[in-house]
């Protein structure tokens, strides 16, 4: 956990609130609607109580972005998740709570690059710069982030992948849909920089810089009122690769969790063994099932 001596978006030198990366209503949510204990690919044998979560802003700052949290929340996140809604109005909320959503996964992600040398300096320094304009826009010091884009890809129920037949037999479903997680990505040959976050199964992609190869079809939040429809979106993206990687990491995670924790895992769906077709994971389970047969 980092602990700041200084307010990350403002500045100012004060006791710092525990502010989460992703917001604590999807963690909520998560666990509302488990089947069992939510657990990290960290460490699988030890059922976790929150996401990630640092001292990191003001309460003035904190204050900021909880409107706009709000905003998606009750706009996008709920009624998606309820299967309410796949069409959504929109308005600069929300592409203020998305840059201050990536701001904070960036920002942490660049304190880790700066004292690890994990990317090089090109997009070191881009980011850096990413990170300055996101941050004056979050104060409303400026109106715009520049060519900064942020895009929403909704994972719906897929039912044949093509040309990624790796991705089907890795249970994308039920993972994507029960999983939390945001960090920053570089592919510097392509000049493909962004950070990805997942809501269970809303998938946002800020952009920092775009590699000629980079197709996105109806995925693009602007910065003002808009529409977007979780249907017909299409990516021809390296960002695929970061879907598998997400997989992959929760795949080995569930390998190495010990035969005791299965066995609890397999004691408590016993349990419920009559009420599992209540659960959202239940539809997840057979929609993994129907892809990996073909
Ligand atoms: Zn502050």
């Amino acid at each position: 956990m980092y602990q700041l001596k200084k307010c990350a978006l403002c500045g100012v030198e004060t006791e710092l609130e525990l502010s989460h990366i992703v917001p604590k209503m999807v963690m909520r949510t998560l666990k509302k609607t488990a089947i069992g204990n939510i657990r990290n690919s960290d460490n699988p044998n030890v059922p976790v109580q929150d996401s990630e979560k640092h001292h990191m802003l003001c309460g003035n700052c904190e204050d900021l972005f909880s409107e706009k949290e709000t905003y998606f929340a009750n706009n996008l996140f709920h009624p998606y998740q309820k299967k309410e809604r796949i069409q959504f109005e929109y308005d600069s909320r929300l592409f203020y709570f998305l840059t201050s959503l990536s701001w904070r996964s960036l920002y942490l992600d660049l304190l880790d690059f700066s004292e690890n040398d994990v990317v090089g300096i090109d997009a070191f320094e881009h980011l850096i710069a990413c990170e300055r304009d996101m941050r004056e826009y979050l104060l409303n010091q400026r109106s715009d982030i520049g060519t900064i884009e942020h895009h929403i890809f909704f994972f719906e129920e897929i039912k044949e992948i093509s040309g990624n037949t790796e991705m089907a037999g890795l249970r994308p479903h039920a993972i994507f849909h029960r999983g939390i997680q945001s960090y920053t990505f570089c592919y510097e040959e392509d000049r493909t920089y962004g950070t990805i976050t997942n809501m269970m199964g809303i998938m946002l992609i800020t952009l920092y810089s775009k590699g000629s190869h980079e197709q996105w079809d109806r995925t693009q939040i602007i910065n003002g009122n808009g529409h977007i429809e979780a249907k017909d979106q299409h990516i021809t993206s390296v960002v695929g690769n970061e879907f598998t990687n997400m997989l992959k990491t929760a795949q080995s995670a569930s390998d190495s969790m010990s035969d005791k924790q299965k066995e609890k895992i397999v004691e408590n769906l016993k349990a419920k063994a009559g009420q599992i077709k209540d659960y959202p994971i239940f539809q997840d389970w057979l929609s993994d099932r129907e892809l990996d047969k073909k």
